[in-house]
C-alpha cells in the first residue's frame, strides 16, 4: 500500500526520493526513522550515551532551570532546582539555552529578558527589554484526512486483541513486525499552492496514524504547512518558575495559512485519487468531501 501511495505521487509529477532529507526537498518516499534493532533511538541515546564518560561532561537529570544568572547583562550561569534544592551552576565561557520552543522563551522571561512592562508587572527585574521574546511562536498546523483501507490489512488489526499479543511476541522474539515500525511511513514535500517556487507543504501518510487505534483499518494523510505565517505567543503569567506559561498558537490567523490549508487538502485528495490507489482505499471518511 505504501508503494501504491508513492506511485500515486510519482503519477502527480513528484520525484521519488530515497532520502527525504536530501538536497532536493520536493518529492515522495519513505520517511527516514531513527530505529535500531526494532527500537526507536532517542537523541539522548544516539548522541549522549556514547560520550557519557567524557571527563569534561556532566549530565544532570531531574534538574529544572529556574532562571539564567547574569553579571550585568552577561549570562554567567543558571539557577536550578535539583531535588527541591536550589543550586547555581556557573559557566566559564558561555551558557547555551536549548529548552525547546515553549520553555526557552519562558526561561528568558523569568530571567528578565522580554517585554519590559510585562516583566515589571510581575516584579521581575528587567535585564533587557526584548519584546520579541515569546512573541513569534510558529507551529506547523496540520489536518488529517481519513480513508478506509480495503484490501491490504494495514496495521490496525495487528494492534488489537489476539493479534496484538502475536505482534508483541513477534517483537520480543525478533524485534520485527508492526511494533518495530514508525506510525508514519511515507512522506512527501510538495508545492501545494500552484506556482509556488519551492515546497510549501509536508504530507505524511500513516497507517493507521498516531491516534486511537480504530477497529477498522484507516489510512490517514496528514497535511502540514512548512512555513506558517501565523504568529502565536508564549508569555509567562507569574514569576513562579513552576507555573506554566500562557501559550496562544494563533493557528490560521494569517491569510496565507488559510489559503495554504485549502490547497494542501486539495493536493492530498488529488494524490489519494490517483489510479494506483482505489483498490486499496475507499472514499474519504473525514473531513468528507463537502
Ligand atoms: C509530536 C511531535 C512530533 C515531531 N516529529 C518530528 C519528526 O518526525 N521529525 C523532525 O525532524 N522533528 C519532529 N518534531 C520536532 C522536533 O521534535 C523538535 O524540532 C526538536 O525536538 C527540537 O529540539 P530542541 O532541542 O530545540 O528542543 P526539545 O527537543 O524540546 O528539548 C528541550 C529540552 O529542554 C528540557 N527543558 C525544558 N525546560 C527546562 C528547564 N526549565 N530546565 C531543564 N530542562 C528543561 C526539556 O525537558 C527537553 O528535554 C516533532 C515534534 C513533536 C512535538
Amino acid at each position: 500500500m505504501c508503494e501504491a501511495v508513492i506511485q500515486a505521487g510519482v503519477a502527480l509529477g513528484l520525484p521519488r526520493r530515497d532520502d527525504l532529507n536530501g538536497i532536493d526537498q520536493e518529492g515522495i518516499g519513505y520517511f527516514p526513522t531513527t530505529i535500531k534493532h526494532g527500537r526507536r533511538v532517542s537523541a539522548a541515546r544516539a548522541f549522549l550515551t556514547p560520550i557519557k564518560r567524557r571527563p569534561n561532561l556532566t549530565i544532570l537529570t531531574d534538574a529544572t532551570v529556574t532562571r539564567i544568572l547574569f553579571k550585568g547583562t552577561r549570562a554567567v550561569g543558571v539557577a536550578c532546582a535539583v531535588n527541591d534544592t536550589l543550586r547555581e551552576f556557573r559557566g566559564e565561557r558561555e551558557v547555551m539555552l536549548c529548552a525547546g520552543a515553549l520553555q526557552s522563551p519562558k526561561i528568558l522571561q523569568l530571567s528578565g529578558i522580554g517585554r519590559a512592562d510585562h516583566l515589571r508587572s510581575l516584579k521581575i527585574p528587567v535585564i533587557c527589554d526584548s519584546p520579541g521574546v515569546g512573541a513569534n511562536l510558529r507551529d506547523h498546523f496540520g489536518l488529517r484526512l481519513h480513508y478506509p483501507v480495503l484490501r491490504a490489512s494495514g496495521y490496525n488489526p495487528r494492534l488489537r486483541r489476539l493479534r496484538l499479543w502475536m505482534s508483541a511476541l513477534q517483537y520480543l522474539i525478533s524485534r520485527t513486525g508492526v511494533l518495530s515500525t514508525a506510525a508514519s511511513k511515507v512522506g512527501a514535500f510538495v508545492r501545494a499552492i500552484p506556482g509556488a517556487s519551492r515546497p510549501d507543504a509536508e504530507l505524511s501518510i500513516d497507517i493507521p496514524g498516531t491516534g486511537q487505534i480504530a477497529s477498522l483499518s484507516t489510512l490517514q494523510c496528514a497535511v502540514r504547512s512548512l512555513r506558517p505565517e501565523s504568529q502565536g505567543s508564549v508569555v509567562i503569567r507569574s514569576a513562579d518558575p513552576t507555573a506554566p506559561p500562557a501559550i496562544h498558537a494563533n493557528f490560521l490567523s494569517a491569510e496565507y495559512d488559510r489559503q495554504l490549508t485549502v490547497h494542501m487538502v486539495r493536493y492530498a485528495r488529488r494524490l489519494l485519487r490517483q489510479a494506483t490507489l482505489p483498490k486499496f482505499i475507499g472514499e474519504e471518511t473525514f473531513p468528507v468531501p463537502d
